[in-house]
């Protein structure tokens, strides 16, 4: 079978299109995935709600139908799953990706947890939602500090602390305030982030206003202790009793991984990864980025929606070699 025409790394909603385009061509291919099927959406709050609506989600021209306007992580994850039993793509699960390193012959060597191989080109689609950006303070490392959120049940009842003032920091904390928890959240700007849902929004505007939530704007948690949380706002510093933090801050790409396999990253805060923007290819030869992972820090920049399409750009770019 080797060398391979192409691997992917990740199988992601991005891997996955990846994956479909070029079976399509009849290439020779397999996708390396370090867990389940897309991963990520395995891993999001149970109850979440996607930003885009099904028909944005959807990859290799296959509909997705959902009963309300926007679809949840289950029927996300039924999707994907039907997408897989359709096209039978070339998936290995739980194998993890180690390294990747261009060869003197200029084919790719790959080494996961479990095997090497060869293959002339690479895609990787790993994404961004492995890493959490820490908030390096003391105790962040407590057992009762979470990077991610699944459900509200453990926190009804309890004092919670949400840091952030994102997408995830407010589903968290509305979620957590109707199921019983005492929530305060802990915001370093000076209102909810732009980005956060048009319409959760206003509602947790609302819930902050009425005081329903306790919010310290322009405020940064300094440490966190078994009992309590010390915070600084403009008032001066405080410290609150605490039994959970949701520290919500943000998630990051395995920006050395990219590194190490020869990818530039700029210098800059962003940490933007060096590709063409109309091939994808990356400063290295045969070696492509697709999905999020292109956004280096900015994470914002690239989700389902937009870069379903780096699948075709990728795959015409191989063909046209
Ligand atoms: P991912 O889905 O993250 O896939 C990367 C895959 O690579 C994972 O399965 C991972 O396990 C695997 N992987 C990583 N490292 C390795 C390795 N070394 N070896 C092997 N496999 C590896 N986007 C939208 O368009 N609309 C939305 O409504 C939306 N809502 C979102 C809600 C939340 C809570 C979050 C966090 C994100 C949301 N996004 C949304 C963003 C979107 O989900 C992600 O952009 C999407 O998952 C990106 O797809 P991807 O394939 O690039 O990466």
């Amino acid at each position: 079978n080797e060398p391979y025409d192409l691997i992917i790394i990740g199988s992601g909603p991005i891997g996955m299109a990846c994956a479909i385009a070029v079976q399509q061509k009849g290439l020779n291919y397999l996708v390396l995935e370090k867990g389940a099927l897309v991963n990520s959406l395995y891993n999001y709050p149970l109850y979440m709600t996607f930003f885009s609506t099904a028909k944005k989600l959807e990859i290799g021209n296959v509909p997705f139908s959902c009963i309300a306007p926007k679809p949840g992580r289950q029927e996300a994850l039924e999707y994907y799953r039907n997408i897989q039993k359709h096209f039978a793509l070339n998936i290995h699960f739980y194998e993890k990706v180690n390294g990747v390193q261009k060869q003197e012959k200029g084919e790719f060597a790959i080494k996961s947890d479990k095997q090497n191989y060869t293959a002339k080109n690479v895609v990787i689609a790993t994404g961004f939602y492995d890493i959490p950006m820490y908030i390096d303070v003391p105790g962040e490392n407590l057992p009762k500090v979470r990077h991610y959120y699944r459900e509200a049940h453990e926190y009804a009842f309890r004092k919670v602390l949400v840091i952030g003032a994102n997408n995830s920091s407010v589903d968290a904390a509305l979620e957590c305030w109707h199921k019983g928890a005492e929530v305060t959240m802990v915001i370093r700007k000076g209102e909810i982030n732009d980005r956060v849902k048009y319409w959760i929004k206003p509602d947790i505007e609302n819930r902050i206003k009425e005081g329903s939530i306790k919010a310290y704007f322009y405020s940064e948690v300094t440490a966190i202790h078994e009992n309590s949380v010390a915070i600084t706002t403009p008032d001066g510093d405080i410290t609150v009793e605490n039994d959970f933090v949701l520290a919500l801050t943000g998630y990051r790409p395995d920006l050395d991984f990219l590194r190490k396999a020869g990818v530039n990253i700029s210098s800059g805060i962003n940490c933007t990864p060096q590709y063409n923007p109309d091939t994808m290819e990356t400063n290295v030869k045969g070696l492509y980025l697709a999905g999020v992972v292109c956004g280096g820090l900015e994470t914002h920049k690239w989700f389902i929606e937009n870069s379903r399409v780096h699948a075709d750009m990728i795959v015409n770019s191989i063909i046209g070699k």
